[in-house]
């Protein structure tokens, strides 16, 4: 008689750094991944996974992927690699950092990295209480998600906005800088939804994406030019008097500098920039300001151009400006993670840097190498 398949399922969470962090059943049939899908009982998820991850089990087995330590035996690029065992691979790190220490000082280390699949205790900050106890150079990640996060906990503060699920109470829904339907896909049911039962969906995006087709009205700045589109917004709402005051009075700080900085922030002069004609800028403003409960998605791609911190503080000031804070399904929402309080300074403890630790932002990582910029040493 044929041995019986041992069939389990087991349940947990996508591993992909993702903020729809979606439940996912694993399929194992005598001890191996066959198969992945998405829970059908969870509310976001909705048995669904993106491309990214519904042939997970392929790649978790795959030949490619790199399981063991390898040492280089070849020049750089020539491929040529061996095997080497987890101790010999930690003592050849080892002793070439001591001696690297030992020449130059711990500051001529400095751990060069970014965020992989790895989540959020691992992902950015996993390494750097090890690195700040070395006494390593500081690497400053700003490009991403960190300029991202800042420019929002300056100007709105530690919340994560309007939670995904509101935005089915949104009648004005203004995704800017995301394509919903291919890297934000659960959240799109939830607009979707709200689309059906009579909500404008205005997408914001350089390109005509997924979403930007499927939506209402799909504007397109040139790209890195969103935060003028901002000003010129912010402009508009001040001088046709579409502003909220008495939210405004009662619920922010810096009115008057938001102010005197948009004045000369005309649609005129930012279509010069956007490439928005300035009567579409007006338009936009007057819908947004007159259609409540008004929501702003407000997605990755934002941050990442010249200026990306200071177009997401412009972006965040217009819930404000509107009150569309009162309403629920109005506000905006930049990263979930600000409803579950984390203590980055647990994980990568600053306090353990010591007095006079050189800090290279890895955009300048180039520029310090060469010389053409000096280290800060603001520690
Ligand atoms: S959308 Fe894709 S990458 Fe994101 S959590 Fe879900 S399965 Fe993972």
């Amino acid at each position: 008689m044929p041995a019986q398949i041992q069939k389990t399922v087991a349940h947990g969470g996508c591993p992909h750094d993702c903020p729809d962090t979606c439940s996912m059943i694993y399929e194992v049939e005598d001890g191996k991944l066959v198969g992945v899908k998405g829970n059908s009982d969870h509310p976001m998820t909705r048995g669904g996974l993106c491309v990214k991850l519904n042939d997970y089990e392929k790649r978790h087995y795959h030949p490619d992927r790199l399981l063991y330590p390898l040492r280089r035996t070849g020049p750089k690029g020539s491929k040529q690699f061996e095997r080497i065992s987890w101790d010999e691979a930690l003592d050849e790190i080892s002793t070439k950092w001591k001696a690297i220490i030992e020449e130059n000082g711990p500051h001529a280390i400095m751990p060069n990295s970014y965020l992989g699949n790895q989540g959020l205790v691992h992902g950015l900050n996993g390494g750097d209480a090890f690195f700040n106890r070395m006494g390593a150079t500081v690497t400053e990640r700003t490009f991403c998600g960190e300029g991202s996060c800042t420019a929002w906990l300056l100007t709105v503060g530690p919340t994560a906005g309007v939670d995904p699920e509101s935005f089915i109470h949104s009648k004005y829904i203004v995704i800017w800088a995301c394509n919903s339907i291919s890297t934000n896909l659960h959240h799109w049911h939830t607009v979707k939804e709200a689309q059906d039962n009579g909500a404008k969906v205005i997408v914001i995006d350089s390109y005509a994406s997924k979403t930007a087709k499927a939506a209402d009205w799909h504007i397109a700045p040139k790209p890195g030019t969103d935060g003028a589109l901002a000003m010129a917004m912010i402009h508009t709402l001040i001088e046709e008097n579409l502003v909220d005051q008495d939210y405004v009075d009662n619920y922010t700080v810096g009115y008057a500098d938001l102010a005197d900085r948009a004045k000369d922030r005309t649609p005129e002069w930012a279509e010069q920039i956007t490439g928005i004609p300035a009567d579409d800028i007006r338009r936009f403003a007057r819908e947004y300001a007159s259609t409540p409960p008004a929501a702003i998605r407000i997605g990755v791609a934002l941050e990442r151009s010249y200026g990306g911190g200071q177009a997401i503080r412009a972006v965040s000031c217009l819930p404000a400006l509107i009150g569309a804070w009162r309403h629920v399904g109005g506000g905006a929402q930049q990263f979930s993670v600000w409803e579950h309080p984390y203590k980055f300074d647990v994980i990568s403890r600053p306090d353990l840097i010591p007095e006079g630790t050189p800090v290279v932002n890895n955009l300048q990582l180039g520029r310090v190498l060469t010389g053409e910029t000096k280290l800060d040493t603001p520690h």
